[in-house]
């Protein structure tokens, strides 16, 4: 629809900043870095001042970063892609993390989701999938499973993010996806705002439930690659 468009063009001149003033940000960072290590421990307040600056600096080095990953999508970027290869590099990568806590990441999918393409921007969904899946190891901090499962309904794919963390109530479900919005101590609060612009201009839907004590469910679907539907 009309709202739909102008909102989502919206979104990518907000991105078109974000980036740009992100990108320009970097720079001044990095040389302030490079001073503060400079001045010397002349008291104890100093250093404690200097591991106070410094620690602050890597903060907005984080938000930068992720910002950054807002960029204006270009149409030339979206490229073929088999589903389950794009999704097990990514779990790879969570892994490294999921195995500190003996947290298991599981895989469900059957020969149809096999033969799944999808038009995408690599990166950029990988990107949303690491986030999902950071978010539900941070969430669940001990042992047990976070289940990935796979639908084909009509001409989209279902993908869910199902983990046994302590799950979201009510009334904090609705701050989700706000930018800024975060509970952890040095969370940004800003990964599930970007990935649910990633999934948008994937003409995709992203949809959070949870139930306290038992999980939370992160549903993405994304439509299929005309050929593999
Ligand atoms: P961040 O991870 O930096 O806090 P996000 O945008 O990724 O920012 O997430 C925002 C907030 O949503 C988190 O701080 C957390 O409170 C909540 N959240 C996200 N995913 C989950 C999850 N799987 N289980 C419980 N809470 C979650
Ligand atoms: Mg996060």
């Amino acid at each position: 629809s009309e709202k739909q468009l102008q909102h989502s063009e919206q979104l990518s001149v907000i991105g078109e900043l974000a980036a740009g003033v992100a990108h320009e940000i970097r720079n001044p960072l990095t040389s302030l870095k490079g001073f503060i290590q400079l001045i010397s421990h002349e008291s104890k307040e100093a250093s404690t001042y200097q591991e106070i600056m410094t620690s602050e600096l890597e903060r907005i080095n984080l938000i930068v970063n992720e910002l950054l990953l807002l960029a204006k999508p270009k149409e030339a970027d979206y490229e073929s892609k088999h589903l389950l290869s794009l999704v097990k590099t990514v779990v790879t990568i969570a892994n490294t993390q999921a195995i500190l806590y003996n947290i298991q990441i599981k895989l469900v999918y059957n020969e149809e989701i096999d033969k799944v393409y999808i038009e995408c921007e690599e990166n950029k969904l990988k990107q949303v999938f690491l986030n999902v899946l950071k978010n539900a190891i941070e969430a669940m901090e001990k042992e047990g499973d976070i289940y990935i499962k796979f639908k084909k309904l009509g001409d989209r794919i279902i993908m869910q993010f199902i983990d046994e963390g302590p799950g979201i109530s009510k009334d904090k479900l609705a701050n989700l996806g706000k930018r800024f919005y975060t509970t952890k101590q040095d969370g940004t609060g800003l990964g599930l705002m970007i990935s649910k612009n990633i999934v948008r201009e994937h003409k995709g839907d992203m949809d959070i439930t949870s139930e306290v004590g038992v999980g939370t469910k992160v549903e993405i679907s994304l439509p299929l690659k005309s050929s593999s539907s």
